[in-house]
């Protein structure tokens, strides 16, 4: 294990990264389960909140809790700038020699916490992954649309991303400097940190109801989430195109060969329908190719650009209270 990062708030064994976005509701509770846990541990730590452009009460919530609280930080972002984008901000910023990360809402339950801990100092492990065998506390569509996801996932990027393993989950300091040091600034973190191949563990955990308020991931960011993921890990949809074109290709020349048959034998007029229905089928392949060519040149026009993933606002981190 390599050093712990610089220490301006005093030396810190392990960082509680937690992205928060509009969470008053559920933060005391948040606090209430998980300060016991972390006094528990016995080794000094942080709980650094990413509050990640909130626009009902969090920033306030947060504010009494850390009058009680010195463990708690607060990064503040300055405006939304989406979940993995907070959490990259967390883990930039986080100073422990490990780094858990977890959401707000305690559906994943901090008594797991020393578990991951115990198994990474036992073992020696770099990564421990929180895996969520029972998910019946979400929605059918979320279960399905998961499931899909995760099947999608290990088949483009590969077999070493866990099934079922969300954010949930507990980095090294060698893990967290490595993940910095990355070019890449739209970090997709549930894909990446399997692709560094530091030796990883599992832990796992049933995922508990939402404490309070509804889901921050409607289903637009679910879909751009799911996109971003594809784009950034795989150039299979590319291949597709290709796939696609070379089939049309094979098609357009069947049809070919049967109008040029058609032409000597005579028969020419008829045809409306195979005229329609083929340039509906060849409008409609160039233009879902068209679009996934668009997708990736998007991702590396926004790659090019090299515009920072977040702003930080504030870090209460060394300020006196
Ligand atoms: N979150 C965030 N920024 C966003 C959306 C969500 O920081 O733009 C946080 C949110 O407060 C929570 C975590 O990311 O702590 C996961 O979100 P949520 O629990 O709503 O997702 P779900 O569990 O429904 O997939
Ligand atoms: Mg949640």
């Amino acid at each position: 294990m390599s050093a712990v990062c610089d220490p301006p708030g005093g030396p810190v064994f392990l960082s509680i990264v937690v992205p928060v976005f509009n969470e008053e509701e559920s933060l005391p509770a948040l606090a209430a389960r998980l300060r016991p846990v972390l006094d528990g541990v016995g080794e000094p730590y942080e709980v650094l909140t990413v509050d990640d452009g909130s626009t009902d009460k969090t920033p306030r919530v947060l504010e009494d809790l850390r009058g009680a609280w010195p463990e708690l930080r607060v990064v503040t972002l300055r405006r939304n700038s989406g979940h993995q984008a907070a959490l990259t901000a967390g883990l930039h910023r986080a100073r422990g020699a490990y780094v858990i990360s977890m959401d707000a809402d305690l559906q994943d339950p901090p008594e797991v916490i020393p578990r991951m801990l115990d198994l990474a100092r036992s073992d020696g492990l770099d990564v421990v992954y929180g895996v969520r065998t029972d998910r019946s506390a979400d929605s059918g569509f979320k279960r399905r649309t998961a499931a899909g996801y995760y099947w999608l996932m290990r088949r483009l990027a590969g077999p070493h991303v866990p099934a079922q393993a969300g954010d949930f989950r507990l980095l090294s300091r060698q893990v967290v400097e490595t993940l910095k040091s990355l070019p890449e600034q739209q970090q997709i973190h549930r894909l990446l940190i399997p692709w560094l191949g530091f030796p990883d563990g599992r832990i796992t955990y049933q995922r508990g109801e939402r404490v309070a308020g509804t889901t921050k991931y409607p289903l637009h960011k679910m879909v751009l989430l799911a996109l971003d993921s594809v784009t950034s890990f795989s150039a299979a949809p590319l291949r597709l195109a290709t796939a696609i074109g070379a089939g049309s290709l094979v098609v357009c020349l069947g049809f070919l060969v049967w109008t040029l048959v058609a032409h000597a034998t005579g028969n020419t007029l008829p045809g409306w329908t195979s005229l329609i229905t083929t340039v509906l089928f060849f409008g409609a392949v160039q233009l879902f190719c068209v679009g996934m060519l668009g997708e990736y040149v998007a991702r590396i026009y926004t790659a090019v650009q090299a515009r920072p993933a977040y702003f930080v606002a504030r870090d209460t981190d060394g300020e006196r209270r």
